[in-house]
């Protein structure tokens, strides 16, 4: 095998933070290993696969057309009630895309900066020494590897558990994890292919929402993130499909997803002597939509300035380490904590309190929520409604 024992970073987890970050760490000349369980990067998909503009870190890359499967400009967003929010973004807002091919794109970047990426590779155990995580423990086929590092990072997602064997506990609470279950479908009634649409309601959605992504041709990932039902996601999505056969009369499945999201759990710690964690495994997610592929590349980016610098130093202390969650707290941390306080919010709302709202937020107001920006249609709203204010009391 081409794996060596050592080397300056070791990355757990092919995903787009881990790809992003050993791009990155690569390009600041060090060695960098990409190690990935499962044997194909980016199979099976988790994953709604909406890639906004705003995910810079991805889009600089020039995102190739194979992996572009629809350009989208916007949002329609329907209320308990139907009542629709046009969300309109200009042009172009981002694409829906071949989430396995990205992946697999990304993970192309890492390797041609420089960086060894292995699939069929699980990293089961780190190495701690003196109170230092000193490297890891993998295994490919049948044979185990003990591989040095300088530093690892954990990009090993919401599944993660090699934050926890080396010492931090990353744990989340049941509420601020969404369980999310989609089928790719083929023949749906697609409203307006260039639109993602978004469907709120206590019965149908539980706190959270069903989707429709098209991606392009009558294709689309038909989806859902919930939490806190009795329903299981799987029951609430496949109701919602019978019920719609305005929509789904004529639909097939062509692939069934599944994979938790977390929104919420923000960590105020995400270093160790020697270790840091990145990405979904650091809960890094957009608490009211779920996407996660901004929030993991952008962090890997600051991230890998963070550790480049440190090896540079000599010193890859906790200390050293933790200017990346000074960094990454002031660019997104206090953003996304602020999402969050805002999905808190809307967790408690009736249907009837969400159709009101559909009657006087704009399209505008509503994607001003969704990236924690200031919340001047909310606003409006809740001085007419004392009770809707008392639920956002801990907005203010
Ligand atoms: C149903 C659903 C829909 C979603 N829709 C969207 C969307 O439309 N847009 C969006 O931006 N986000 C969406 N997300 C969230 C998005 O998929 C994640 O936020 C994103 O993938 C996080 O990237 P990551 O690199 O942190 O982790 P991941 O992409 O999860 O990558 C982690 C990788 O680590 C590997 N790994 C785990 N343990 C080990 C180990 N011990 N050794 C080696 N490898 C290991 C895993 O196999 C995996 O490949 C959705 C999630 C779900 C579940």
């Amino acid at each position: 095998m081409m794996l060596k024992n050592e080397y300056d970073v070791v990355i757990v987890g092919a995903g787009p933070g881990g790809s992003i970050t050993a791009m990155h760490l690569a390009k600041h000349g060090l060695k960098v290993a990409l190690l990935e369980k499962r044997q194909e990067i980016g199979t099976p998909k988790r994953c709604g696969e909406g890639l906004p503009l705003t995910a810079t870190e991805i889009i600089k890359l020039g995102v190739p057309d194979y992996v572009i499967r629809q350009p989208i400009n916007g949002a329609i967003v329907y209320a308990p009630s139907g009542k629709e929010v046009i969300v309109n973004m200009g042009d172009l807002a981002g694409y829906v895309v071949e989430r396995k091919e990205l992946d697999k794109f990304l993970a192309y970047e890492a390797a041609k900066a420089g960086a060894y990426v292995q699939a069929k590779t699980e990293v089961t155990d780190v190495i701690i020494e003196n109170n230092y995580v000193v490297g890891v423990k993998a295994k490919y086929q049948d044979q185990e590897y003990i591989i040095k590092a300088k530093v690892v990072i954990a990009a090993d997602g919401v599944e993660s558990t090699i934050a926890r064997k080396a010492g931090l506990n990353t744990t989340n609470k049941l509420i601020d994890i969404e369980s999310g279950f989609q089928f790719e479908m083929a023949n749906v009634k697609i409203r307006d292919p260039k639109k993602l649409e978004l469907f709120f309601g206590k019965e149908i959605a539980g706190r959270g929402y069903l989707w429709i992504f098209p991606k392009g041709d009558g294709v689309a990932n038909v989806g859902i993130g919930t939490a806190m039902t009795e329903k299981s996601a799987r029951q609430l999505l496949e109701e919602w499909i019978e019920s719609r056969p305005d929509l789904f009369s004529q639909a097939s499945i062509i692939e069934v997803n599944a994979g938790g999201i977390p929104v919420g759990g923000l960590l105020d710690n995400m270093v160790l002597n020697g270790f840091a964690v990145v990405g979904d495994a650091a809960h890094q997610v957009n608490a009211i939509h779920g996407g996660g592929m901004h929030e993991a590349t952008d962090a890997g980016k600051l991230l890998a300035d963070v550790v480049a610098k440190a090896i540079e130093n000599n010193d890859v202390s906790q200390e050293a380490l933790s200017l990346y969650n000074k960094l990454w707290w002031e660019a997104r941390g206090n953003k996304l904590l602020k999402v969050q306080k805002l999905r808190e919010f809307f967790d408690k709302l009736s249907d009837d309190d969400m159709n009101m709202m559909a009657e006087s937020l704009s399209g505008d107001d509503l994607l001003k929520m969704a990236k924690g920006s200031k919340v001047v249609g909310l606003a409006k709203i809740l001085i007419k409604k004392p009770k809707l204010l008392l639920l956002a009391k801990h907005l203010i």
